[in-house]
């Protein structure tokens, strides 16, 4: 009997990534991600699993990032027991991530109720903060490129794959099938992460293709950064830039730092972190220093060029102070989190900027910014957006269209199937047809809920 693969999320949409493989009554779920973005995906996060928690043997993740990770807390509560096997930058970053989820969707909840604009009375959390301190438990670090069961008799073995602390790439053995799984990969030129591995010899591949039918604009962060907030600083106006805590965040102090040791930005333009997971990633870095391009000096450059605000009581002071600064918070989408109170407070002045530092998914706030719209709607009030918006290309934690057919086409020879997975349609299905036409692999879109003989 041959081993299956079930889309459950991450097709046809960026977020939800989870994939399940069964063989022979045996389950692994690869990533347990969070859809986000657009209100029918994220409803998706309330509809029940099509097979059990329970019935689950191990989980898999290849990243920390929510839309990989996320759904976690909410499969432990609902009675899956088994390991979940990671890298451990990503082991780390979960110990961060996950709680801060859980603490938000209690803050969510906690302010709709009190403001009476949910349609739901009450407003109830996915989880909770502690669901997410429980789920940790499960969580079991695997040193990269060795190889390890998940489930007895079934190999694992994870690449990095560049992107964030701790990404990478999985390689799964089950069946006599070789399954492999790029996981979101970055750059090869990223300012802050080595690049992917290549990919070994696989009979299935499924690939990310959230730039699928996009290629980066030629041009560094630095070069994009520098006159944006050299702009700022002679007007005296207030950056909010929205980041993602893990990456983003980082690359753009590590830039700044740059910029300002160059010259081309005043020491004293203040910056601000307002994100107590940033600033743990952040510490972090000195952890994982192997897989960065950064050297220590760098990282305590990026260390001390901003001002760290842990505590809501920091982050609420701001609000007292006037510009010229510069305030990085998350979420990187502005789809929750404090970026979102900075957003109301400044976005309506046309001497500020939003800076948007990465991937939007369509539905979130951070694309309504990006494609201009006001005014927008924050904490069920309209807020009217006068500030320059600005969205920076060339801090995409993501490879390109290009690299990510240069990286499939380093695999010795051709797989006997290619998926493409973790895009919008559009995106998915032009890296599909160029897999199938520039280097004739057969490709497809798989489609949610699906499921597919290996
Ligand atoms: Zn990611």
């Amino acid at each position: 009997m041959s081993a299956t693969i079930t889309f459950l999320g991450g097709a046809d949409s960026v977020t939800g990534s989870k994939y399940l493989v069964e063989h022979r009554h045996q389950r692994l779920l690869v990533d347990c991600g969070l859809f986000q973005g657009y209100k029918q995906l994220r409803l998706r996060n309330w509809a029940p699993l099509p097979v059990a928690p329970d019935q689950i043997d191990a989980v898999v993740l290849t990243h920390a990032h929510l839309d990989h990770s996320g759904y976690l807390p909410l499969l432990v509560k609902q009675g899956f027991a088994g390991r979940v096997h990671a890298t451990s930058g990503t082991v780390d970053l979960c110990r961060i991530l996950l709680p801060d989820s859980g603490h938000i969707q209690e803050e969510d909840a906690a302010f709709a109720n009190r403001h009476g604009f949910s349609k739901h009375a009450p407003a109830l959390p996915l989880y909770t903060r502690q669901d997410a301190l429980d789920s940790l438990r499960q969580l079991h670090a695997e040193p990269v490129h060795a190889v390890f069961e998940p489930i007895r008799g079934w190999k694992a073995r994870f690449l990095r794959a560049g992107h964030i602390l701790g990404a990478a790439s999985l390689l799964l053995e089950v069946a006599g099938r070789r399954i492999l799984f790029s996981g979101d990969l970055g750059r090869p030129d990223d300012p802050l992460m080595a690049p992917p591995e290549p990919p070994p010899q696989a009979d299935t591949v499924l690939i990310e293709s959230t730039y699928g039918d996009r290629l980066h604009p030629e041009g560094k962060l630095f070069a994009e950064l520098g006159p944006l907030l050299g702009k700022l600083a002679q007007r005296g106006g207030v950056a909010v830039v929205p980041v993602f805590a893990v990456g983003r965040a980082q690359a753009v102090l590590h830039t700044i730092a740059q910029l300002k040791a160059a010259g081309e930005l005043p020491r004293s333009l203040p910056i601000f972190l307002d994100s107590p997971m940033a600033i743990h990633t952040t510490a972090l870095f000195q952890k994982h220093m192997g897989e960065y391009r950064l050297s220590a000096a760098e990282v305590q450059a990026m260390d001390r060029v901003a001002t760290m605000l842990e505590t809501p009581e920091q982050s609420k002071s701001l609000a007292r102070r006037h510009g010229p600064m510069v305030i990085l918070a998350a979420s990187g989408m502005a789809t929750g989190g404090r970026v979102l109170h900075h957003l109301a407070q400044y976005a309506g002045d046309h001497r500020n900027m939003v800076i948007l530092t990465g991937f939007q998914a369509p539905g979130t706030r951070g694309a309504s910014l990006a494609a201009g719209q006001s005014p927008i709607r924050i904490h069920g009030q309209d807020v009217v957006v006068r500030a320059e918006i600005a969205q920076i290309a060339s801090a995409s934690a993501h490879a390109d269209a290009n690299q990510l057919l240069a990286w499939l086409h380093q695999m010795p020879s051709a797989p006997g199937q290619v998926y493409v997975v973790h895009g919008e349609r559009a995106a998915s299905d032009m890296l599909r047809q160029r897999i199938a036409h520039e280097i004739k692999w057969r490709a497809i879109v798989p489609e949610h809920g699906a499921t597919w003989p290996l």
